[in-house]
């Protein structure tokens, strides 16, 4: 069997192809078939694979095994081996992983000669992390690194792939040393940094694009340096310029003044919670002493007051047994609060034993607090049972 030609190195370029099926195999009903040329990257290397269609169906999985790509279908197509095949390939989210991918060598190189070794790097959807070692970047620090490997994106240094054999790989100043390998597949920015990978690059720095270092995190002892590579710098930077639009609209002040505007919002905002806090209690205590006032001797009082928080209903009722020792109700909406001075005067958990079901209120609590849904407005009937009922 012919060795499938990997278009995805020869080619990084080509977005599209014909290629005709060299072998198909059914694996537990999934139907999986070879080409005689590979557009699209398998993945590997830390590089996902490559999104794509054949013959107008997306490849819904790609693999390696056996030293030969399958592919598998949307709808489980199958196509008949020595069938002509088109391949397209879904070339934005491709032409991106070869920035990413060409930019973290890049930036590795740059952090290294700063002192900051590459310990292990992600290349995720969004954004690329590289773990160093080497302590703490500062901050000066790492705008002159941000800086460096930006001048150099703009020199447009020659990004080189190639294989060389286990002898050439000792000749190479290779960034990580590489394992035990026959031959190696080496990305060469020209004359700077030499990594073995067998993911796909673009063809000189230039085309990186741009790389715009976003944040620094602590991890295991090490640092994680978070950057937006290529495509998703520029979409990183548009989102920032919106953000800060959004923010002068918002706050009516400049980009240089955000942040203290922010902290004088803060401290409106906790002043005046301190005054609500205030009024809040001093409302709440007029309220007991006017419900009070107007019980008429009655030990057991009913209230609604619908236009008043919850907490605030639970507040007054609990202060109407606890400090003028009335058994209360009070009502809020659907919630009701039975509150009462002791136990041995009025078990709350009782009377919603006996009584609950017949007044349709759904509650539990303490002998001397319950609280609850009282889906009817029978406000009138509650009472009259408050008052009836002894312990
Ligand atoms: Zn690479």
């Amino acid at each position: 069997m012919l060795m499938t030609e990997k278009l995805y190195y020869t080619e990084p370029y080509l977005k599209s192809c014909s290629a005709v099926v060299k072998q198909s195999k059914i694996i537990q009903d999934k139907f999986w078939f070879s080409l005689d040329r590979s557009l699209l990257y398998p993945g590997g290397g830390g590089q996902s694979a490559d999104q794509g269609k054949i013959n107008g169906k997306k490849v819904q999985e790609i693999k390696v095994e056996e030293n030969e790509i399958w592919y598998h279908l949307e709808g489980n197509d199958q196509p008949e081996s020595g069938a002509p095949c088109e391949v397209e390939l879904e070339w934005p989210r491709r032409y991106y992983n070869m920035q990413q991918h060409t930019g973290q060598h890049l930036l590795s190189y740059v952090l290294e000669e700063y002192g900051f070794r590459t310990v292990s790097v992600h290349l995720g959807e969004k954004y690329t992390l590289i773990e160093v070692d080497g302590g703490l970047p500062g901050q000066d620090q790492l705008a002159d690194i941000e800086d460096k490997a930006n001048r150099l994106i703009r020199e447009a240094q020659p990004v080189k792939n190639y294989f060389v054999s286990r002898d050439e790989i000792a000749q190479l100043p290779l960034r990580k040393p590489a394992g035990d390998w026959k031959n190696l597949r080496i990305v060469e920015i020209e004359k700077m940094d030499y990594s073995a990978c067998g993911g796909i690059h673009v063809g000189n720095t230039a085309e990186i694009g741009y790389i715009k270092i976003s944040g620094l995190e602590k991890i295991r002892g090490n640092i994680r340096v978070q950057a937006f590579i290529g495509a998703r710098a520029d979409e990183y930077i548009r989102s920032l310029a919106a953000w800060e639009n959004a923010l002068k609209q918002e706050l009516q002040t400049e980009p240089a003044k955000i942040i203290s505007r922010i902290e004088m919002l803060k401290s409106d905002i906790s002043r005046t919670t301190k005054q609500m806090q205030f009024y809040r209690k001093e409302y709440i205590d007029s309220q007991v002493i006017k419900i009070a006032a107007e019980t008429g001797g009655n030990k057991r009082l009913i209230f609604r007051r619908d236009d008043l928080p919850t907490e605030d209903v639970m507040e007054i009722a609990r202060q109407l047994s606890g400090e003028h020792k009335l058994v209360a109700v009070g009502l809020c909406g659907d919630r009701f609060y039975l509150t009462a001075p002791s136990p041995e005067h009025f078990d709350t958990v009782k009377f919603l034993n006996e009584k609950g079901r017949d007044l349709e209120l759904k509650g539990g609590g303490t002998p001397g607090f319950a609280q609850g849904i009282s889906p009817l407005k029978n406000d009138e009937l509650i009472y009259q049972e408050i008052t009836k009922f002894k312990n």
